[in-house]
């Protein structure tokens, strides 16, 4: 048996917050009744829950790990008809990207059908490192990278601090590789960041997420989390 609103936010419909208001405004069913008490316990396996008239079949959940290629789009469908992260798992699961890289980034991304877990990872109080490897333009000086490390100021707010590490310059070309370690994702944040500093980013991809990174997979390969992969996550 489970919380109502914790079964209804693992369907992947909403947030666990949102299920509860849910409730609140009589818009959960279960068995044909009307539920509006955030204690109730349901067991799906046996009860027929419905939100807003339409049942909410769980699906058994599913955690994938995808490679994206650059050039495709973070969302379950494109209005304009380009390639998307959901496309490169073949599933019968409504996943969708927990979180979002830019489409011109390339590099990890996790999918989901477990609206819950999705929630989770994406709270800003997660604070998980995910790394990236920056191709810059020029050559940052140690101090400069400094303020990276430190916090930078952003429109949005100060970045939290950062680990930075210069992998390779290429002098002939001014160009540098930064490995970059932040815990949050504003949007396009590590662009910004690098921009501030005066050398914009030309390539961009997510090599890691916590403890996982993309060993043995090729851009548009994707594996699935294995269980103790998805423990250590929560
Ligand atoms: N920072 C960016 O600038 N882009 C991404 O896709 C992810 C982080």
């Amino acid at each position: 048996m489970e919380r109502l609103q914790k079964v209804i936010a693992q369907s992947g419909i909403t947030s666990r917050r949102k299920a509860e208001q849910l409730i609140l405004d009589g818009r959960v069913y279960v068995n044909g009744k009307q539920i509006k008490e955030l204690g109730t316990k349901v067991d799906m396996k046996h009860d027929k829950v419905v939100v807003d008239g339409v049942p909410l079949d769980k699906e058994e959940p599913v955690y994938f790990l995808l490679y994206k290629p650059t050039g495709v789009i973070s969302s379950v469908s494109d209005e304009h008809g380009r390639k998307v992260v959901t496309d490169f798992i073949p599933t019968d699961k409504r996943i969708f990207p927990i979180g979002r890289l830019d489409s011109d980034t390339s590099g990890l991304i996790l999918l989901t059908n477990d609206g819950d877990f999705a929630n989770m990872l994406m709270h800003p109080k997660y604070k998980v490192y995910k790394t990236y490897i920056a191709k810059v333009e020029g050559i940052p000086l140690r101090e400069t990278l400094k303020k990276l490390e430190k916090g930078i100021h952003l429109e949005d707010g100060k970045t939290a601090p950062a680990k930075v590490k210069v992998t390779r310059t290429d002098k002939k070309k001014n160009t540098s590789i930064v490995e970059i370690s932040i815990r949050e994702g504003k949007n396009r944040q590590v662009r910004r960041m690098f921009d501030a500093i005066g050398h914009p980013v030309i390539k961009l991809k997510r090599e890691q997420y916590g403890f996982l990174n993309l060993k043995g997979l090729n851009a548009g390969e994707f594996r699935e989390l294995k269980p103790h992969e998805v423990k250590q996550l929560r």
